[in-house]
């Protein structure tokens, strides 16, 4: 294919990348045999290889690159005391609202202009808190014995929280500091919907970052909008669509004194294009004051009779025993797979109209980074060298050998799915030890040695820079 002037598309909307996705074995709806299970979906051979590099991204930056973040891997099943304390059991609520008309139930604030999203109709019931937390039952119980009764989390953080003098001790930590989990999480949302924007079981990347209540905690929550900011930009997630959001005063959780989300252009068909792909919040220092077993209410009474523990930190510097405050970045792994998907994806049309679906996802992200391809697959030699220079590089790259087509199909499958670097086996190459790689943006063909592949390739793909972090 000729592509003089190519023209360039992004992503027009998200049905692009659910078709996209199921036809490359990105994502599938869930339970496909049974007619599905509403607004479920699994990742497939390439989806999860995108997932766990974004959440290894994630891990590498917070935990391995700086030195003041530990990881946790908490439970998803919690005592139910930790629900009652925290305050989900009482206000983890979504309003809900039913249309006279259509029967149909919907969130309250995601009605526009009082209009029914489903029959138009403008007719609906008082809205009614609905509590979105899942429940289950523990053990060979009674039905009805509500000690019995569990939640699967709805946030990972209450994890981190429990744990905190756990890790604090152990790892001898000293404020500021911070603890991140990532992990699944589940709410019984009234409508989900959007691919794997939203459903009912998710996964979170939450760091929970621990100050003194004397910090300047804005600043620290500006610092974090910054530092995952840059992230985002790391992943390939172009700024422009991006929108940072202040929640207002009004719509604060229980918890928090400040929280701004980080919106992704979800919707760039919609006037209204933004939808949170995280926030980062200011919860105080009520997370860990809730837990304590010291703490006391205004009347002196103690608040959390149950708890057995004391979550204080004793400074040593001040000499002052205190609860610390927390910053804490919540983001979604789903909701940052469909934002990375929809920032790389792009249609190169050529004069004659023909298009092809090009994945410019970073190599760091890459579910493949090469695709040793065999020039002629019915010539035993091409093939055995292909194939054992597929298994030189598995140590250091994932690579894939496939010989399922011609050239120019096999090229066009690796620049659908993201792959880098194909790199081709021919006649020439049982001569000369030598290779082609191809590049996928620029197409771009390299001959090289198959000695200096591994390392030719890994320069190549060493992930985007972010900035050291500064001292706190
Ligand atoms: P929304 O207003 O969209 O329901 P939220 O404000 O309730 O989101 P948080 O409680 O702040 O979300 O959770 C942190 C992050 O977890 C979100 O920014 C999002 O990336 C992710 N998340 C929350 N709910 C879902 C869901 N149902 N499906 C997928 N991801 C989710």
């Amino acid at each position: 294919m000729n592509f003089v002037n190519p023209v360039f598309v992004p992503a027009p909307n998200i049905d692009t990348i659910v078709s996209l996705a199921k036809r490359r074995g990105f994502v599938f709806p869930s339970s496909e045999v049974y007619g599905g299970l509403g607004s479920a979906w699994d990742y497939g051979p390439l989806g999860v290889e995108l997932s766990n590099n974004i959440k290894q991204s994630w891990w590498r930056w917070l935990v391995y690159d700086r030195d003041d973040i530990e990881g946790i891997d908490s439970s998803i099943i919690l005592n139910s005391l930790v629900w009652k304390y925290s305050g989900h059991e009482a206000t983890f609520h979504d309003w809900l609202v039913d249309c006279r008309n259509c029967k149909d139930r919907f969130r309250a604030d995601k009605i526009v202009d009082n209009k029914c999203p489903k029959c138009g109709a403008s007719d609906f019931t008082e809205s009614r808190p609905f509590n979105t937390m899942l429940q289950t039952r523990l053990g060979a119980v009674a039905d009805d014995d509500p000690s019995a009764l569990a939640y699967l989390r709805p946030e990972t953080a209450q994890g981190i929280f429990i744990n905190f003098l756990n890790v604090q001790t152990t790892m001898r930590r000293k404020l500021p500091f911070g603890v991140a989990q990532v992990g699944k999480s589940f709410r019984n949302e009234i409508t989900p919907g959007n691919f794997i924007l939203r459903t009912r079981e998710f996964e979170q990347m939450e760091m929970e970052y621990f100050v003194s209540p004397s910090a300047e905690h804005s600043k620290l929550v500006d610092y974090w909008v910054e530092q995952y900011l840059e992230w985002f930009a790391s992943l390939g997630v172009s700024r422009e669509n991006l929108y940072l959001y202040e929640v207002p005063q009004k719509d604060l959780a229980h918890y928090s004194k400040r929280t701004v989300d980080i919106m992704y252009r979800y919707f760039p068909e919609r006037e209204k294009p933004w939808e949170e792909l995280m926030g980062i919040a200011w919860r105080t220092d009520f997370d860990l004051s809730t837990h304590s077993k010291n703490k006391l209410d205004a009347e002196g009474k103690r608040i959390n009779p149950d708890s057995t523990e004391d979550l204080s930190y004793f400074d040593e510097p001040t000499k002052q025993r205190f609860y610390p405050h927390v910053i804490e970045p919540a983001a979604g792994v789903n909701r940052t797979v469909l934002a990375v998907l929809m920032d790389a994806y792009s249609e190169k049309t050529n004069d004659k109209g023909e298009t092809r679906v090009i994945l410019k996802l970073t190599p760091q992200l890459a579910p493949i980074k090469a695709a040793i391809l065999p020039l002629a697959k019915n010539k035993p030699e091409i093939v055995g060298m292909a194939k054992a220079i597929k298994r030189s590089l598995q140590p250091v790259l994932r690579a894939v050998y496939d010989d399922t087509g011609g050239i120019g199909k096999l090229y066009a499958r690796q620049d659908e799915i993201g792959t880098p670097f194909c790199v081709t086996v021919d006649h020439q190459s049982l001569e000369d030890e030598a290779v082609t790689v191809r590049d996928r943006d620029t197409w771009e063909q390299e001959r090289i040695k198959v000695s200096d592949l591994a390392e030719h390739l890994q320069k190549r793909l060493k992930p985007y820079p972010i900035a050291p972090p500064e001292a706190q």
